[in-house]
C-alpha cells in the first residue's frame, strides 16, 4: 500500500498497449500500479508522442525492450500516490514522467549526475511502462517537477523533446549569435530547438522537407529554412546561410534518417560541432578523417539530460520562451498518430489527453 494516497485512485484505466513487436497498440483496460516505497503515482493528464515511442514499438534498436509494453515518456500530470520514503512531492503536485524514469543513484555516472548513462536506468514507455495510460509509476528522486502555473498538455512535450534539444545545444557550445543548423527542424524535437536557439540567442538554418514543415519553421524563428527533398546542394544551400559562408557553427542532428549523419562534416565549419541525437534504427555517421582532423570537427552524441537540465527546460517553458505547435487528440487515437508519423506528416508534437 502507498504511504499516502488520494482517495479516489481507480483500480482500472485505460491504456495503450503494444502486445506485440511492430504492433499496433492496443487500446484497453489494465490494472493500477502501485508506488514503491521510493516512488510515486501520476494520473497522467497529457503524454506527448515521441518517436521513440514508434522505435520501441517496432524494435528498431539494439536494446531489448519490454512486452506487453505502455509507451510514452513525456507524461504530465497530477500526483496521487506516494511511497513511505517519499518526502518531498505532496499529493496533488504537477509531476512529469520523463525517459528515464529511474537510475541506480550510486554508480559512477549518477554520483556525477550523468544518470542518462547509467548502466542500470528504467526506462519509460521501454524497460518500464510510461505515460499512454491515465496512471503512471515513476522513481520520485527522478520525476519532473512542474510549476503549478504551466499547462499541462503544453509543457508534456518539454519532458523529452524540450529537454533534450536543450541539453544538446548546450552540448554544442554554440555561443550567441553563432549559427546552427537544425537538421529535422520541422519534427517534433526540431520545432523545439528553434525555439530553445531563438532564447539562447542562436542563428538557426533549419534543415527538413516539404511546405508545410518550411512555414512552421520560420514562424518558429528558422533564420533560414533548407528543403533536403529540394534542395540540389544541401552543402553549399546550408553553407550559403552561415552568414559569411564558412558554415554553421553548430549541427544538432534529430533526423531519423542516416544520410543527414553523413553529410553534416561536409557543411560544419572548421572547429564546429556535431551533435548527434536522432536515432535512426541500423545507421552509421561517416566522416572523412582527413577533414575532420585538419578542420578539428567535433562530433559527439547527445542523449535526453539530468535532472538539472530538465529544471532548466522547463524553466524556459514557464518563462514564455518557448511556445513550438502541438496538437491535443485522444489517448484511443495513438495508432493514427504513428501512421502519420511514418508518413513524416507530423509537424510539431502530437500529444493524447488520457481523458478519452
Ligand atoms: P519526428 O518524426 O517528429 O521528426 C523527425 C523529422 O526529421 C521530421 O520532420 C522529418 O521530416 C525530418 N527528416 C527526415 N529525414 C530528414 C533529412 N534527410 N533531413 C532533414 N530532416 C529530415 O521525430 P522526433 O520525435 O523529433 O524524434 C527525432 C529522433 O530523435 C528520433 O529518432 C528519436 O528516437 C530521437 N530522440 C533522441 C533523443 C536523445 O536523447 N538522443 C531523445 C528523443 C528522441
Ligand atoms: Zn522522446
Ligand atoms: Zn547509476
Amino acid at each position: 500500500m502507498s504511504a499516502k494516497a488520494a482517495s479516489d485512485v481507480p483500480k482500472e484505466q485505460w491504456a495503450q498497449v503494444v502486445e506485440q513487436k511492430g504492433g499496433p497498440v492496443v487500446y484497453k483496460k489494465i490494472p493500477v500500479a502501485e508506488p514503491g516505497p521510493d516512488e510515486v503515482l501520476i494520473n497522467i493528464k497529457y503524454s506527448g508522442v515521441c518517436h521513440t515511442d514508434l522505435h520501441a514499438m517496432n524494435g528498431d534498436w539494439p536494446l531489448p525492450v519490454k512486452l506487453p509494453l505502455v509507451g510514452g515518456h513525456e507524461g504530465a500530470g497530477v500526483v496521487v500516490a506516494r511511497g513511505s520514503l517519499v518526502k518531498d512531492i505532496e499529493i496533488g503536485d504537477y509531476a512529469g514522467i520523463k525517459w528515464l524514469n529511474g537510475s541506480c543513484m550510486s554508480c559512477v555516472y549518477c554520483r556525477q549526475s550523468a544518470e542518462s548513462v547509467c548502466p542500470s536506468p528504467a526506462l519509460s514507455g521501454y524497460t518500464v511502462d510510461g505515460s499512454f495510460q491515465q496512471y503512471a509509476i515513476g522513481k520520485a528522486a527522478h520525476v519532473a517537477r512542474i510549476p503549478k502555473d504551466c499547462d499541462l498538455a503544453a509543457v508534456a512535450p518539454i519532458l523529452c523533446a524540450g529537454l533534450t534539444v536543450y541539453k544538446a545545444l548546450k552540448e554544442s557550445n554554440a555561443k550567441p549569435g553563432m549559427h546552427v543548423a537544425i537538421v529535422g527542424a520541422g519534427g517534433g524535437l526540431g520545432s523545439f530547438a528553434l525555439q530553445y536557439a531563438k532564447a539562447m540567442g542562436l542563428h538557426t538554418i533549419a534543415i527538413d522537407g516539404g511546405e508545410d514543415k518550411k512555414q512552421v519553421c520560420l514562424e518558429l524563428g528558422a533564420t533560414t529554412f533548407v528543403d533536403f527533398a529540394t534542395s540540389k546542394n544541401i552543402v553549399a544551400d546550408v553553407k550559403k546561410a552561415s552568414g559569411d559562408g564558412l558554415g554553421p557553427d553548430a549541427v544538432i542532428l534529430l533526423a531519423v534518417s542516416e544520410k543527414p549523419f553523413q553529410q553534416a562534416s561536409e557543411y560544419v565549419r572548421s572547429k564546429g560541432t556535431i551533435v548527434c541525437v536522432g536515432l535512426p534504427g541500423n545507421a552509421f555517421i561517416k566522416a572523412p578523417v582527413f577533414d575532420t582532423v585538419v578542420r578539428e570537427i567535433v562530433i559527439k552524441g547527445s542523449y535526453v539530460g539530468n535532472r538539472q537540465d530538465t529544471a532548466e527546460a522547463i524553466d524556459f517553458f514557464r518563462r514564455g520562451l518557448i511556445k513550438a505547435p502541438y496538437k491535443v487528440v485522444p489517448l484511443s487515437t495513438l495508432q493514427d498518430v504513428y501512421d502519420l508519423m511514418i508518413k513524416g506528416q507530423i509537424s510539431g508534437r502530437y500529444i493524447v489527453d488520457t481523458a478519452n
